[in-house]
């Protein structure tokens, strides 16, 4: 039997599903993991809902072939390889964010790429992968990574980075824990919205790879404090 999780990493999962509801990151649709605190071949993750209806009895257990551990043989959502693929290319990664955030969506269709355009979304880095679903199974598929295989070219498309886009789809997001994620997620809807925004004005000057990493360092040191808000916000919208 595998160890049970720590009750506080459930307690935040199921915090953070209800903040990307609230801050518009997750609707009825996509979902948050978090790899398991005493079994890195296992991840946690709620069973198929809408994400703002999840609590702790609704968090499951995933391996990293996306099958569920749950003597009650219930299922998670059929998009899974996202999160289990993911967690076998990357064992940096400790936490994953699959949404269709939607100031994303342009980024991902039309040849302009999403940047940072301030230093709230350094993470994103000198330039982020757009995913092409076709490469890897055609033109007739429903753009839902639905096995291993897709779950893998999406990883390998993702590479090292912290967001990769998704062609007429979504994106997912990546991180060291559950708040330093849904930061990432958050910033990464709203750059995209500020970017389609400034792009309306003029050419703009995004930060330098330097500058993207620094910044991005000294977020990561202060993680806590919009969280705290972005929790009691969720709280007090009645989640
Ligand atoms: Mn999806």
């Amino acid at each position: 039997m595998p160890q049970a999780a720590s009750p506080a990493l459930i307690d935040d999962l199921v915090i953070a599903n209800h903040i990307l509801v609230n801050e518009g990151v997750l609707d009825g649709f996509g979902h948050i993991s978090v790899r398991h605190d005493s079994e890195p071949g296992l991840f946690l993750i709620a069973r198929s809902m809408a994400p703002g209806l999840v609590q702790a009895a609704d968090i499951l257990a995933c391996d990293l072939d996306g099958d569920v551990h749950d003597a009650q043989g219930r299922r998670t959502y059929v998009e899974r390889f996202i999160h289990s693929e993911i967690y076998r290319a990357r064992p940096d990664v400790m936490a994953v964010i699959h949404s269709h955030s939607p100031a994303v969506i342009p980024f991902g269709v039309t040849g302009q790429r999403l940047r940072p355009i301030c230093h709230m979304s350094g993470f994103l880095g000198a330039d982020v992968p757009v995913f092409e679903i076709r490469h890897a199974a055609g033109e007739s598929t429903d753009l839902l990574i639905r096995n291993q295989a897709l779950g893998q070219a999406l990883a390998a498309s993702l590479g090292s980075g912290s967001v990769g886009l998704m062609r007429g789809h979504g994106n997912v997001v990546v991180g060291v824990s559950i708040q330093q994620v849904v930061f990432r997620a958050i910033y990464t809807e709203s750059n995209a919205r500020l970017q389609s925004e400034a792009m309306r004005m003029g050419e703009i000057e995004f930060l330098t790879p330097g500058e993207a990493q620094a910044a991005s360092d000294m977020n990561d040191e202060h993680l806590g404090r919009p969280w705290e808000v972005w929790k009691r916000r969720a709280q007090q919208s009645g989640f």
